[in-house]
């Protein structure tokens, strides 16, 4: 049987299809450009990828429906999904799940419910989230299916690392606090880190850096997030490629008044228009590079701010946690950027991280190590890999609750986590 990952945005759906045996990975694909005049479909198989063939097409997609049909007709030729009944589960990434979800949950009624009731903390994604679920219900009626929350992992937070200091009131009538997103990421990463490292998470204290368009960073103290750096919504924290992160929250009403721009505009200011691009005009990190390597100042000191930025908060959870055994880059920028690992870690080397240039620099893929010799930390480079995280959350869930059904195993055992090597 095989398992249905689905991230459904505004205007796509991405799609990743794993056996249930060993969460092997078959095909992904992605339905683009939702409600436009053209979409696009884009589909390949894992055994595809390798001798470079893929599937790449335009077609009209006027809604969600129309793309999870499209979605659905493509994996049946492929001979990928049969149909409904080779599906063990399908998996949904969910941006926003509040306080109420604290974990992966199975979808009911009531959990579509409580989606929506949080869309007004995440307007922008959880009503395509939404979407996606609501037509894999109806085209998949009877396959078990998953919410897997961004939010989830940060939920173990304790009240002094998520409470702003504003009066407590709107946190309690507002939900006005820090929730924290990537934590899907954060979790897989850190997961395998520990593997790597041959120790039980449990036993390990982290820091993670997911870097990517959208940047974040978690501390983990025996597997329990303690701190992360984005806040109520994901523009807190690091510098990113188009939002700025941490600001004076003055800044806000000084531009109102002294430029007279509504709230939408500097909303769109600080999450589009801001961070390497409002820097440098660039938001992808290796243009920026390449720009500062042929002597752009502008793109120079986008690089500088964004690596300062993640070195104050490699520096405070170094704080926060005391003692960090392990450090882990991940994300697009995370996972390449050898320029931007080594500039963070400068001169870190009396706190106990040291970087051993070497093999910084060495390309290899999968996980590596990246700290030198005398290092108190480790430092691992850590390729993340949200779907398969999701796959996983989505195979335990429905293993348990398929269990708890026929009163087989009791409730909440877990089902082994098929990677797990050590
Ligand atoms: P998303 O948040 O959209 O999933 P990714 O994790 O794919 O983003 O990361 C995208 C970022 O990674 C971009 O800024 C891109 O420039 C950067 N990136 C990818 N490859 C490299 C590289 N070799 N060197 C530096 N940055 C890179």
């Amino acid at each position: 049987m095989k398992i249905l990952v689905l991230n459904s945005g505004s205007s796509s759906i991405k799609f990743k299809v794993f056996r249930k045996e060993g969460l092997k990975p078959l095909a992904s694909g992605m339905i683009e450009r939702i409600g436009e005049e053209t979409g696009r479909v884009r589909f390949r198989r894992v055994d595809a990828i390798e001798a470079g063939e893929g599937e790449e097409r335009s077609l009209s997609v006027p809604d969600h429906r129309k793309g999870f049909a499209i979605m659905q007709q493509v994996l049946k030729q492929a001979g990928v999904i049969a149909g409904s009944r080779d599906l063990y589960g399908i998996g949904h990434r969910v941006v926003h799940g509040g306080e109420r979800f604290r974990e992966p949950v199975v979808i009911t009624p009531e959990v579509v419910k409580t989606i929506r009731d949080l869309v007004p903390l995440a307007p922008l994604h959880n009503p395509s989230n939404l979407a996606g679920i609501e037509v894999a219900l109806e085209y998949a009626a009877g396959v078990p299916q998953v919410a897997v929350f961004d939010t989830a992992f940060h939920q173990g937070m304790p009240e002094h690392a998520f409470i702003y200091a504003l009066p407590l009131d709107l946190y309690h009538r507002h939900h006005v606090r820090r929730y924290g997103f990537h934590g899907t990421s954060h979790r897989y990463v850190a997961r395998e880190a520990a593997a790597y490292l041959g120790r039980p998470l449990e036993s390990l204290n982290m820091i993670t850096l997911h870097l990517g368009n959208g940047a974040s960073a978690a501390a983990i103290e025996k597997g329990r997030c303690v701190e992360t750096s984005m806040g109520m919504t994901p523009l807190e924290g690091l510098v990113m490629g188009t939002r700025s992160g941490d600001l004076d929250p003055a800044i806000v009403f000084y531009l109102a008044r002294v430029t007279g721009k509504g709230l939408d505009e500097l909303d769109h200011l600080l999450n589009h228009q801001s961070g390497l691009a409002g820097l440098c005009g660039e938001n992808d990190m290796r243009e920026v590079e390449r720009r500062m390597q042929e002597g752009d100042a502008r793109a120079a000191l986008a690089l500088e701010v964004f690596c300062h930025r993640l070195k104050k908060y490699i520096g405070a959870y170094l704080a926060v946690l005391g003692r960090v055994d392990c450090m882990v880059f991940t994300g697009g920028i995370g996972e390449n950027s050898t320029l931007v690992r080594l500039k963070a870690c400068e001169g870190l080397s009396a706190l106990g991280i040291e970087i051993d240039p070497e093999r910084n620099g060495c390309r290899s893929p999968g996980i590596k190590e990246i700290h030198s010799q005398g290092s108190a930390t480790k430092v691992l480079v850590v390729p993340t890999n949200e779907e398969l995280e999701i796959a996983r959350q989505t195979l335990k869930k429905v293993s348990e609750a398929r269990a708890q059904r026929m009163g087989a195993a009791p409730a909440g055992r877990a089902v082994p986590d098929p990677r797990r090597t050590k």
